[in-house]
């Protein structure tokens, strides 16, 4: 496994016309991370995964500052899935290279979490096209989890840089919660609600499923979650096609941001 702490020196080692599978990470690292570098070894020659925690997307200083980091940690899980390349960049490395691509976000996009993060996409965005500028990746693997993001960054940024992206399934605990990092920022009773609130959501979709008529006990659901977190920051059930909200009964996911305190969760079923 070799370690690079800067893009220029991954690009001179690198050939970039090998098939490498890229997995943008923001470290410590969990088994949703995990699946993605799976799905990479699977796919290609070489795979290389970035962990970077990206201040421009952090529309709060102080959730950066709180962000979990666990490098050396993070570093033996890498070298134990035989990973072929890590890039640990710098701040100064990432926006020296003045490649970012000064991304404005749609109206017609601020939905979701975009409406409730000003700058946090644009924040992903930029990141993103400097990564894939430099890199060349063939393929980049992105989880579920972040719905949205996939979507903008396929909206937005499409095969510009000639990187195919490739959707990952939300990995789970057996109690339905999701791998988050942000999981290690929460006491064990937080945990618990959080897995009280995935149940509530994939019951509730369920229900949907079977009779659409249900969507109409959306705000009921809303107040139930609100009764068991700090506070629910958007309950929404829209097109997985293209988030809008001409949803039916095949076509429909339901998205929520929670709060903890101020530890933010998202998740969609
Ligand atoms: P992050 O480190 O949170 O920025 O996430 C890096 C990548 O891992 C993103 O593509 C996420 O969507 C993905 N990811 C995070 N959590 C999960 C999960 N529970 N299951 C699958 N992918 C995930």
């Amino acid at each position: 496994m070799i370690i690079f702490k800067s893009i220029n020196k991954l690009k001179k080692k690198v050939n970039i016309k090998a098939n490498v599978g890229f997995v943008p990470t923001m470290g410590s690292l969990h088994k949703g991370h995990i699946a993605l570098i799976k799905k990479s070894k699977q796919k290609c020659n070489k795979t290389l995964v970035s962990i970077f925690v990206n201040p421009s997307q952090f529309n709060k200083s102080a959730d950066y500052i709180k962000y979990p980091r666990n490098l050396n940690k993070d570093l033996k899980i890498l070298k134990k899935l035989k990973v072929d390349y890590v890039l640990v960049p710098s701040i100064k490395d990432i926006y020296k290279t003045k490649e970012q691509m000064k991304i404005k976000i749609k109206n017609e996009d601020k939905i979701l979490c975009s409406k409730f993060r000003p700058g946090h996409f644009e924040g992903v965005l930029g990141v993103i096209s400097v990564f894939l500028k430099n890199i060349k990746a063939k393929y980049m693997f992105l989880g579920n989890k972040d719905f949205q993001q996939i979507f903008l960054i396929k909206k937005y940024l499409g095969n510009k840089f000639g990187t195919k992206i490739i959707n990952c399934k939300t990995i789970r605990f057996k109690n339905l919660l999701a791998y988050s990092s942000r999981n290690n920022l929460l006491s064990k009773k937080n945990i618990k609600n959080g897995i009280l609130i995935s149940g509530i959501i994939k019951k509730f979709h369920k229900q949907i499923s079977r009779n659409f008529s249900k969507i109409k006990e959306i705000e009921n659901i809303k107040y139930k979650i609100s009764g068991i977190c700090s506070r629910v920051e958007y309950l929404e059930i829209r097109n997985k096609n293209n988030l809008k909200t001409n949803i039916n009964k095949n076509n429909f996911k339901i998205f929520v941001a929670y709060y903890f305190g101020t530890v933010r969760l998202i998740d969609n079923f």
